[in-house]
């Protein structure tokens, strides 16, 4: 069985609802993953500020304006008055359910019940539609079986067990669809993935059901090997590692969400990243296989600091980057690049809330010095050390640009570069012509 993941454009209108039900139904049993309709989720994040505001009035007027928007589709999708009229049930109880909320008091429970509405309402009125066109489809309720544990992570064999169970009722359906994002946490309550987390429910379904391939569906041709917006005639790379994938997912890449490979990778199954306006373009395929000895991609993460921490005392010391790493463990501060040298450390980190109260503690250690404004850019591919030439190569097409960190040899699949936010569409453009032309 396969596993189609559709995001928010893909199921943006009604015209693309039916683009999406005509790519589908070729007979063939498989799972389909919906994201909201694009916009929908910053509709209902906006609706809750108001509510979380006591601005009643304000966010019945959003709910209204969405659920206007919600009935336009609905009379652009079906055929039939008989189905028009069913969905207008439909959207009326999502939307009653909407409203109740501004009677209640209102907390990060309430939101999270709210944002769960999108997938909800994208996954009812599409699997109503393939009801009409007389496919043989079934809606599986996802917050039945996706759930999170305590740490806020997948709880796999819970949503292994859960989901057979929703699967073996209905033995004979041929399209199962069902929600991406949303999910029950360790408490029972309504939860979700994180933002962009749809892509991770598809992963998380396609481990538990051992599926032949998921499918990302997307509207550009697989994961290009630059980005598109700094650098003209970018290409999509065909065929990626699991690990090169991993790496560009999270340097930038913004066609997939870094934590959908996990769960594929440990499972072993294939993820095919395709584009629903050009349904036949080959895509990206992330797998095992990769091409070996061949730089693929290039990509840049943007709001980068980097802290650098020189001592007299680090010479020769052991446990000093233990201490070095405890304080930004303490701030739950996740660290990117790492590179040392006898004398100092300099990292980089991404989330710059509690950066005041780290330097304040890393002066205990040392000078701290702080770059703000910098970009990650990394350089995907099969780069295994024994091979010459590589760094050679992407070290010469930076030549020209300040290059504050470089990074090799953390994996066999990445080199990364930190430098100025300024020299970031230079160094793109120089990595292309240097490695892609
Ligand atoms: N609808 C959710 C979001 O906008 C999840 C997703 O689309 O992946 O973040
Ligand atoms: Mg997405």
């Amino acid at each position: 069985m396969k596993v189609l993941k559709f995001g928010g454009t893909s199921v943006g209108s009604a015209a693309r609802m039916k683009d999406v039900a005509k790519l589908i139904c070729d007979g063939e049993k498989k799972i389909v993953v919906l994201s909201a309709m694009s916009g929908t989720t910053n509709s209902l994040i906006e609706i809750s500020d108001y509510l979380y505001k006591n601005n009643t009035s304000g966010g019945l007027e959003r709910i209204n304006t969405l659920q206007q928007k919600y009935f336009d589709v609905i009379d652009e999708l079906y055929n039939t008055p008989e189905y028009k009229s069913e969905a207008k049930i439909v959207l009326k109880s999502h939307f009653d359910y909407l409203r109740s909320f501004s009677k209640s008091v209102f907390t990060l429970f309430e939101e999270k019940a709210i944002l769960a509405e999108g997938e909800l309402l994208s996954t009812a009125i599409f699997q109503l539609y393939l009801q009409e066109t007389g496919e043989n489809s079934t809606l599986l309720p996802a917050l039945e079986f996706m759930r999170i544990d305590k740490n806020a992570e997948p709880d796999t064999a819970y949503i292994t067990e859960h989901l057979a169970k929703q699967l073996s009722m209905y033995p004979d359906t041929t399209i199962y669809v069902t929600q991406g994002f949303i999910c029950r946490n360790f408490y029972d309550e309504i939860d979700n993935l994180q933002r962009g987390g749809s892509d991770y429910s598809a992963s998380l379904i396609g481990a538990a059901v051992v599926a032949d391939e998921i499918q990302i569906w997307t509207d550009i041709d697989g994961m290009h090997n630059n980005d598109p917006r700094f650098v003209e005639g970018t290409k999509p790379v065909p065929v990626l590692h699991f690990e090169e994938a991993a790496e560009l997912a999270y340097f930038g890449a913004k066609i997939l969400h870094p934590t959908c490979i996990l769960p594929a990778k440990l499972g072993n199954i294939p993820v095919r990243l395709l584009n629903t306006m050009d349904p036949t373009a080959p895509g990206t395929l992330i797998s095992t296989k990769s091409n070996s000895g061949k730089i693929e991609a290039v990509a840049a993460k943007d709001g980068i600091t980097a802290i650098k921490i020189k001592s007299g005392r680090m010479l020769l010391a052991h446990g000093f980057l233990r201490k070095v790493f405890e304080i930004f463990e303490s701030y739950h501060t996740p660290i990117d690049m790492v590179t040392t040298s006898e004398v100092g450390v300099s990292v980089s980190i991404d989330n710059n809330k509690r950066l005041d109260e780290i330097v304040n503690d890393l002066k205990k250690f040392g000078t701290v010095t702080v770059d703000k404004d910098m970009v990650i850019v990394c350089v995907v591919g099969d780069m295994p050390f024994e091979n010459v030439g590589f760094q050679a190569k992407v070290v010469d097409a930076l030549k020209e640009i300040p290059v504050r960190m470089i990074s090799y040899g953390g994996s066999n699949y990445n080199i990364s570069f930190l430098i100025k936010s300024v020299d970031k569409k230079r160094a793109l453009n120089a990595l292309s012509t240097a490695l892609f032309n």
